[in-house]
């Protein structure tokens, strides 16, 4: 079975970009704040199809 991917390890990883979230044709990515007011995606894995179009948008990867 395809592996849900992994965004970020650590928040330094990510700046909540938003680009993930924006790609994803399978709504399978939503925004969530942490309690600093900073926004961060999380993967609905029951959505999640691991096409990695995700991965390959996010600034931190490519
Ligand atoms: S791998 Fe594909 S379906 Fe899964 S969260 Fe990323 S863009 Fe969405
Ligand atoms: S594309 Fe990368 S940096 Fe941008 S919100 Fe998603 S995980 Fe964070």
């Amino acid at each position: 079975m395809a592996e849900i991917p992994i965004l970020f390890e650590r928040k330094e990883e990510c700046c909540g970009c938003t680009a993930c979230y924006a790609i994803c044709s399978k709504g399978a990515i939503s925004m969530r704040e942490d309690k600093e007011g900073f926004e961060y995606p999380v993967i609905d894995k029951e959505k999640c199809v691991s096409c990695y179009s995700c991965l390959h948008v996010c600034p931190f990867k490519s």
